[in-house]
């Protein structure tokens, strides 16, 4: 059976006249394959992964994750937003690694699993091109770099799940590029099931199997498109 399954979910905020922001929405993702969801702005993309991730109870329907009803915050995604959302008080290597807490919370595992964490995590950083800023702190990297740092967290504990919002929002042309060859080669070598949201169309053709398409007022899934020839290379 699919991975992921949504099945007619709806998501109105704020009580019976708030906004309806996501209405019949199903959708079934395989274990280990690349979708990729487009569409103009507030069609309800960001809700679909709140609902996805359980950080949000849909209105209406139900979502099944490995077979579970998703009723909380799931741990064994890993998660990355335009935003990035880094905790100021911890240095970058610290950062990337905090998945290892909410993955292993017993203390004694922690520290047994600390090393292994810690080489992932430097070998992460060292892909996007952050080598020699895992000590510094959040408040000390630009935009871009605090962006990758957190593609570098939700890649950490090699989930097999990976929800991406606009994870690479905020960097320039040439670096996108180069992180979307780093998302690649992260699938290829552990196909986790990936959802990822962009604006960009030929970045959604580039990584991924198949397009959903989704459109406003309210928001919904239009269209969706296998890619036919991926632009992977192998
Ligand atoms: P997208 O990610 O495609 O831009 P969103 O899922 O963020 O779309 O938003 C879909 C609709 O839901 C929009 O009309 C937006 O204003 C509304 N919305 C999103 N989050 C909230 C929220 N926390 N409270 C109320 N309305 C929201
Ligand atoms: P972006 O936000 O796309 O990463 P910026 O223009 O903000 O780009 O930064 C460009 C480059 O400046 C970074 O890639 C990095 O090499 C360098 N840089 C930014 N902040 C620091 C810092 N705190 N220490 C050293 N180099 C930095």
């Amino acid at each position: 059976s699919p991975f992921v399954q949504i099945d007619g979910v709806a998501m109105r905020y704020g009580g019976v006249e708030g906004t309806l922001a996501l209405r019949g929405a199903s959708l079934d993702v395989g274990e280990g394959e690349f979708i990729a969801v487009v569409g103009p702005s507030g069609c309800g993309k960001s809700t679909l992964m709140r609902l996805v991730t359980g950080l949000w109870p849909p209105t209406e329907g139900t979502v099944i994750v490995a077979g579970k009803e998703v009723s909380g915050p799931l741990s064994i995604a890993g998660m990355a937003f335009q935003n990035p959302t880094l905790l100021p008080w911890r240095n970058i290597l610290d950062n990337v690694m905090l998945p290892l807490e909410v993955v292993q919370p017993h203390r004694r595992q922690l520290r047994s699993q600390r090393g292994h964490y810690e080489h992932k995590a430097r070998e992460l950083l060292k892909l996007v091109g952050l080598a020699g800023f895992e000590a510094k702190f959040p408040w000390q990297l630009s935009g871009g770099m605090q962006q990758r740092a957190s593609l570098c967290r939700a890649l950490v504990h090699d989930p097999r799940l990976l929800m991406l919002d606009e994870p690479f929002g905020a960097l320039d042309v040439f670096t996108r590029e180069d992180l979307w060859d780093v998302l690649q080669d992260v699938w290829m070598a552990r196909k986790p099931t990936v959802i990822l949201v962009t604006h960009d169309l030929k970045e959604a053709v580039y990584l991924s199997d198949r397009v959903l398409i989704m459109s406003s007022r309210p928001g919904r899934i239009i269209a969706e498109r296998t890619v036919p020839y991926p632009r992977r290379r192998s």
